[in-house]
């Protein structure tokens, strides 16, 4: 007992947490969108820290790139760029200045992109399952993690928590202002409480929402801007989203066949 609790006091006083860094902008091939996009590079790396505060920049994990376009997080190669830029850019001026051979590097990607749009008659079969099932595998890590805990607090929570503090510290100092015992100081003390107890309320209502948000505003319009140009069937779609299910992936679930159908139309 003494020795866990002492591993305990340890992890407080220092230990490893996970930290995000934006590097800057960059061009790279971004899957949902089928071309190449300006994206926000991050470096995720695992960092020591001492009372809560990173010592070092850490041991570098991955880097990941945020499209601009369609808002998907996805796996970026950041070594290979030639640098990084400070502010966005158009896509043409980030190719030129960080990845100058992105066309050549993603000429495949890029070439079954041109035959989607305009030859959509010459995919095989196989061809035309893998790209349709191709968003709902990028997103399922996601969902996963959204479902799982792994939300992070959102405007929404921010501002309610900012919100609910001004208005205590508002009502904390009303309480000293106004005389003793009068009848405003008693409504002030009485309603601190109630405030501190509305706004943990509300904060974790907007917290329960965020993965059912994510879905809705997130994955289903990224999803859809990858599968129009396919011009899936809502038989096919069911299809994947049901082998998701048996497969016990939480996107089988948590994405609706008609909420996808709605927004394809
Ligand atoms: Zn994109």
């Amino acid at each position: 007992m003494v020795f866990a609790f002492t591993e305990y006091l340890m992890l407080l006083i220092t230990g490893n947490s996970y930290s995000e860094k934006r590097l800057g902008y960059a061009a790279d091939y971004c899957p949902i969108c089928r071309a190449l996009s300006p994206v926000l590079v991050t470096r995720i790396a695992n960092t020591s820290h001492l009372y809560f505060v990173p010592i070092g920049t850490g041991k570098t994990l991955a880097f990941t790139g945020k499209c601009h376009h369609c808002q998907t997080i996805f796996p970026v190669e950041a070594m290979r760029y030639d640098e990084i830029m400070k502010h966005p850019a158009e896509v043409n001026a980030l190719i030129h200045c960080t990845l100058p051979d992105a066309r050549s590097i993603y000429s495949d990607e890029l070439k079954l992109a041109d035959r989607i749009v305009k030859q959509p008659a010459s995919l095989s079969q196989s061809e035309r399952d893998q790209l349709l099932e191709e968003p709902f595998l990028i997103y399922r890590e996601r969902i996963e993690s959204v479902f799982g805990g792994g939300s992070k607090l959102d405007k929404s929570c921010g501002m309610i928590a900012i919100g609910t503090t001004l208005l205590i510290v508002l009502l904390t100092y009303a309480c000293f202002f106004f005389e003793k015992d009068s009848v405003i100081q008693q409504r002030c003390i009485i309603l601190i409480p109630f405030v501190l107890t509305l706004g943990c309320f509300t904060c974790l209502i907007q917290y329960a929402r965020i993965p059912g948000k994510f879905v809705k505003q997130r994955a289903i319009p990224a999803m859809v801007r990858s599968l129009k140009p396919l011009n899936p069937s809502k038989g096919e779609l069911n299809s994947i989203l049901g082998k998701l299910r048996r497969s016990g992936d939480k996107i089988g679930k948590k994405v609706k066949i008609d909420h996808l159908w709605n927004a394809l139309q």
